[in-house]
């Protein structure tokens, strides 16, 4: 079974619908699908085969759709990667990777040059025109530095008959590779089964149909874009608005123009989008549904959204290990603020103790998840592979506690924790506290080492104005939390650090504290 299969299908059901929109073009799902068979051939053109891997180092485009689901139907593994990572980040993941062929913007031509000679695997470098200016002149000038340089467009127009290649359930579609807790980003190789089950499992759960409009503007590279508003809106034939990038101004005249049914992102960007100065409350009167995950959403943000632009926000959770969504709230039960929501059709969510045993309902534990969706394991990784799947379970890191309705909360990450003199601190629960401040826009609480306590609390916060003090919010706090819970100090920033999802980057915090 291969995963581009999907698509096949949406296009045998729906031709001539449009498949999505980007800045002035547009395609149905039949052109679609013919664009992403002649791009198969045009991989096996080159020479590439069943196994064989591709990066793609792209933006949000119909580039990295045609490219992902071109390469699956010829039985390339993909490996999406940030575009904006540094060379370092980015050879890394091309050589710990064994890419063989880099699908990437013109732009970046000049920064591969650097990179190329440490990188003998790497036989092919396909581009993709940006439109942008700066990319003027670069593609001709590298054509003498590759001799395997080709353009996007030429590899779509051969006419070359695909040879399908046999794939089977277990074959790995696409490497997704993921900072992980510690050390190097290590590859979660996720399998045709994997990457179909998820999507059709969300498109399932959401009840996302042909009659969707979705706007597709988180990162395509990040497996939230690549599952909910990719994947899950072409099983299903619904049409994908693409953004290039994420803006408040473009989402609303979105989802106005367009009539956008689904939105989805992250926490910040909903902060993001709640601060905008120039929203109106119908600008999502066409919206029926908000999805948020990736983070926790805080509560405030969740209910101070939803009464301003009169809609529903369902949080849901998951991680690139799993494909990524083991839960999300349900449509045809009450949503929960605060809740990631129950298990999704197919995926089994559990909370256990440290010694793998279930806990009842209340009680702090890990969450371990079981399903169709559960990666293969970590590329050329055995070791840590073992660690994060036990007896077919997967070990998420996540602390988490359940509901006697089978609701699921996520506590904090496992790492996250912060021991205050033998106390637990789970900051996401002072967070909360700090997001209902009306003058705090941003919040991060994380744990430093402390000589007496063994750790204390710090916060860093962003507020609206620069009125507040740091005295102000330590005795707001004081009147809301436990005394051990109440943060040693509060670090005033003009905005927090975020990797390009939006996730809060809490290491970079940590290496601030450290430094100092
Ligand atoms: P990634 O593999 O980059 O998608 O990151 C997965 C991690 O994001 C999970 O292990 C969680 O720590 C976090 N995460 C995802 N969704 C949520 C959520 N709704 N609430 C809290 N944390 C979340």
């Amino acid at each position: 079974m291969n995963a581009s299969l999907a698509l096949e299908q949406t296009a045998s059901a729906h031709a001539g619908k449009t498949a999505y929109t980007f800045l002035n073009t547009s395609a149905t799902y039949g052109e679609l699908n013919e664009t992403v068979t002649r791009f198969a051939a045009g991989l096996q053109s080159l020479g590439l085969q069943k196994g064989d891997h591709i990066a793609l180092l792209l933006g949000n485009s119909p580039h990295f759709i045609i490219a992902l689901y071109g390469a699956m139907r010829a039985g390339v593994t993909v490996i999406p990667v940030n575009p904006v990572y540094t060379l370092n980040e980015i050879s890394y993941i091309l050589q710990n990777g064994d890419v063989k062929a880099v699908v990437m913007l013109d732009l970046l031509l000049p920064a591969t040059e650097n990179m190329h000679e440490s990188l003998p695997s790497v036989e092919h470098y396909i581009v993709c025109e940006s439109g942008d200016e700066r990319a003027a002149g670069t593609t001709a000038s590298s054509f003498t530095i590759y001799s395997k340089l080709k353009a996007f467009s030429e590899l779509i127009a051969n006419r070359d008959i695909l040879q399908c290649p046999d794939i089977h359930e277990e074959d790995t579609a696409v490497i997704l590779y993921t900072s992980g807790t510690t050390g190097q980003p290590k590859g979660a190789m996720l399998t045709h089964k994997n990457i179909y089950s998820n999507a059709r499992d969300v498109a399932d759960y959401l009840s996302i149909t042909e009659k969707d409009t979705v706007i597709t503007v988180l990162p395509m590279f990040h497996v939230f874009c690549l599952t909910v508003v990719l994947n899950a809106p072409i099983v299903s034939g619904a049409e994908m608005i693409i953004l290039p990038a994420f803006s408040p101004k473009e989402v609303f005249k979105a989802a106005i123009e367009k009539k956008a049914t689904i939105f989805a992102g992250v926490p910040t960007m909903y902060n993001f989008l709640f601060q905008f100065p120039d929203s109106n409350p119908a600008d999502f009167s066409s919206i029926r549904l908000c999805i948020s995950g990736g983070a926790s959403m805080p509560v405030s943000l969740l209910e101070q959204f939803e009464k301003k632009f009169n809609v529903q926000i369902s949080e849901g959770y998951g991680l690139s290990e799993a494909s990524p969504v083991t839960a999300f709230n349900p449509l045809d039960r009450p949503r929960k603020a605060g809740s990631i929501g129950c298990s999704i059709s197919n995926v089994e969510n559990k909370i256990v103790n440290e010694l793998g045993e279930e806990v009842i309902p209340g009680q702090v534990g890990e969450l371990i998840v079981r399903g169709p969706n559960v990666m293969k394991g970590y590329y050329k990784m055995p070791e840590e592979t073992g660690a994060a799947i036990r007896d077919g379970w997967l070990y998420t890191g996540d602390l988490a506690r359940q509901d006697d309705e089978g609701y699921l909360y996520i506590v904090d990450r496992k790492k996250d924790l912060v021991i205050v003199g033998g106390y637990n601190v789970y900051p996401r629960e002072v967070e909360e506290v700090l997001y209902e401040h009306d003058d705090i826009v941003e919040a991060a609480v994380l744990g430093a080492p402390d000589p007496d306590y063994g750790e204390a609390v710090l916060a860093f916060v962003v507020q609206k104005g620069n009125s507040l003090t740091e005295e102000e919010v330590l005795n707001y706090c004081r009147e809301r939390l436990v005394s051990y819970k109440v943060p040693r100090s509060v670090e005033f920033l003009l905005e927090l650090p975020k990797n390009t999802t939006g996730k809060i980057l809490r290491r970079s915090l940590k290496d601030q504290i450290v430094k100092k």
